[in-house]
């Protein structure tokens, strides 16, 4: 494989930055807050924060460290197999601060913490409880790791209250080695997103993949249906970009209407909400879709 693919004219647009953008960013300082927004340099920052059509605003803030006990091919987050230990205050601190922010939807996430006995779910946990405490009309999605499949995890993060269950199996069954650390699996993947819907059917399970590692159109399909076949509501798909030259290549960058094509499949096989683009990323404008869907 030679030459690096180069950027297509569609990912190269300039994204036009909402009102309320300024506004987040300036209080975002003083709170602490570490938003995978800004870390990673998504790029759909000024959309999520500065509110589309219904003027909502989402944020996606990193829980238990920067330090990740993982190291997946597609990941740039440092990595260690032991990371400093959580601050357990981080769960009240960080739910007044996102109580204070002005978000309508919150999306919570953290690195895999596998050095940790519940992978951090309790942290996860205390820190919704607390936030819906303070904030009851706030929107609250967790994205969490896989627990290695440990579903009493799960279960604590499901029944905390939260309103979206969120875990990534990141790409198709076939390319999982090649992708993800090995610890992490499509079946580990789908049990713990089985296991939400289960213990809380009310709240919705949401997933995301990537495109553009090399997955064929029928190893796509098969994922999806194996998706749907397991009670999930929601389905992201995104373009991968190679975050640094040690990570691994994009294979293609899959046109738009590609794109459109598979946000229509996932629509035909049922998903309440598939959204698919080249700049998708897990956590994209959710607010706007479930504040604008699913609480009317
Ligand atoms: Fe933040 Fe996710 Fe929106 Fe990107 S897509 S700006 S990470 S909330
Ligand atoms: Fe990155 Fe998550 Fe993999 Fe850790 S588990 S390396 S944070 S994708």
């Amino acid at each position: 494989k030679g030459e690096r693919l180069r950027l297509p004219p569609w990912l190269k647009t300039e994204i036009p930055i909402g009102k309320n953008y300024n506004k987040l960013k300036n209080t975002l300082r003083e709170l602490n807050l570490h938003t995978v927004c800004e870390e990673a340099r998504c790029p759909n920052i000024g959309e999520c924060w500065g509110g589309g059509e219904y003027a909502t605003s989402t944020a996606t803030i990193m829980l238990m460290g920067d330090t990740c006990t993982r190291g997946c091919r597609f990941c740039s987050v440092k990595t260690a197999r032991r990371p400093p230990p959580p601050d357990p205050e981080e769960p009240y601190n960080t739910a007044k601060a996102i109580a204070a922010w002005g978000l309508d939807y919150v999306v919570l996430t953290s690195v895999d913490r596998d050095d940790i006995p519940d992978g951090g779910a309790e942290h996860f946990a205390k820190t919704v409880s607390n936030l819906k405490e303070r904030n009851a009309k706030i929107l609250v999605e967790c994205l969490t790791p896989d627990f290695r499949g440990d579903l009493a995890a799960v279960e604590k993060i499901a029944l905390s209250g939260l309103d979206v269950y969120a875990h990534n199996v990141e790409t198709v069954r076939d390319l999982q080695r090649h992708v993800r650390d090995p610890r992490a699996n499509f079946d580990q993947s789908l049990s713990v997103l089985r296991h939400a819907k289960k213990v809380k059917p009310s709240v919705l399970t949401k997933t995301s993949i990537m495109l553009g590692l090399g997955e064929t159109d029928t190893q796509i399909r098969a994922a999806l249906k194996e998706l749907r076949d397991s009670g999930v509501d929601c389905l992201t798909l995104g373009q991968y970009m190679q975050p640094t030259k040690r990570h691994l290549k994009v294979e293609e960058y899959v046109t738009p209407e590609k794109f459109a094509y598979w946000e229509k499949v996932g629509q035909e096989m049922g998903f309440v909400y598939t959204a698919s683009g080249p700049l998708v990323r897990s956590s994209y404008k959710a607010g706007e879709f479930f504040l604008k869907n699913l609480l009317e």
